[in-house]
């Protein structure tokens, strides 16, 4: 057979059409809608957050159906991970939930800690404490070290009115405006020493 370029693609093209067109309409029909398997996140409340693992702050988006987290991968509109998540930040989805190992079924993460520990210096059992309880432990705390350490003038007769004993590191779940909130509040106590996870 005497064949031209061109009417090699013809011929190949009209061969494939037709082999998808019997696919298509065939009875072994893959693409018929009850051959397709309904997808996880059908019918789930999307919304946005941040890996809070790293510096690097990448973006997530989550998947929350009848209350219950079921789906977590990187967010393709995110500037800094455009849908990609590391291995880490993708395992997040465990810190909440686990699929049973015997049903398959999705289950919350028996070890995870949803109440704060607390041990005592010298202790060395952890104490569960609740949230009220530890707020005010760490004002406490602050207030407390702030009073004792707090310079008003240097030893040059410079008024400075700084506190050198307490440090302030930004996590890396803060965006930009919740770490300019919390730079503010510890430059209003007087902390000098400021940094952020993000820089380091
Ligand atoms: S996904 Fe990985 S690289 Fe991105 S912020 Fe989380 S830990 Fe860091």
């Amino acid at each position: 057979m005497n064949l031209s370029r061109r009417g090699f693609f013809k011929l190949t093209g009209a061969t494939f059409a037709a082999g998808a067109l019997a696919e298509l309409f065939g009875p072994s029909n893959a693409f018929a809608a009850d051959a397709v398997p309904e997808m996880r996140i059908t019918g789930a409340t999307e919304s946005t957050s941040i890996c809070c693992y790293c510096g690097v702050g990448c973006g997530m988006v989550l998947s929350v159906k009848d209350g219950e987290l079921i789906n977590l991968e990187g967010d393709p509109d995110h500037p800094i991970n455009r849908g990609a998540l590391c291995s880490k930040g993708n395992a997040q989805f465990n810190i909440r939930n686990v699929y049973d190992p015997e049903t398959g079924d999705l289950m919350l993460n028996p070890a995870r800690i949803t109440k704060v520990k607390y041990r005592a210096p010298g202790a060395s059992e952890w104490e569960e404490k609740d949230w009220e309880w530890a707020i005010d432990e760490i004002a406490k705390r602050i207030k407390a070290t702030r009073d004792a350490s707090y310079t008003a003038v240097d030893a040059n007769g410079i008024t400075v009115n700084r506190c050198e004993a307490i440090a302030n590191l930004g996590g890396a779940a803060l965006d930009g405006e919740e770490g300019y909130v919390l730079s503010k509040f510890a430059r209003a106590l007087g902390v000098v020493w400021i940094d952020h996870q993000a820089r380091i």
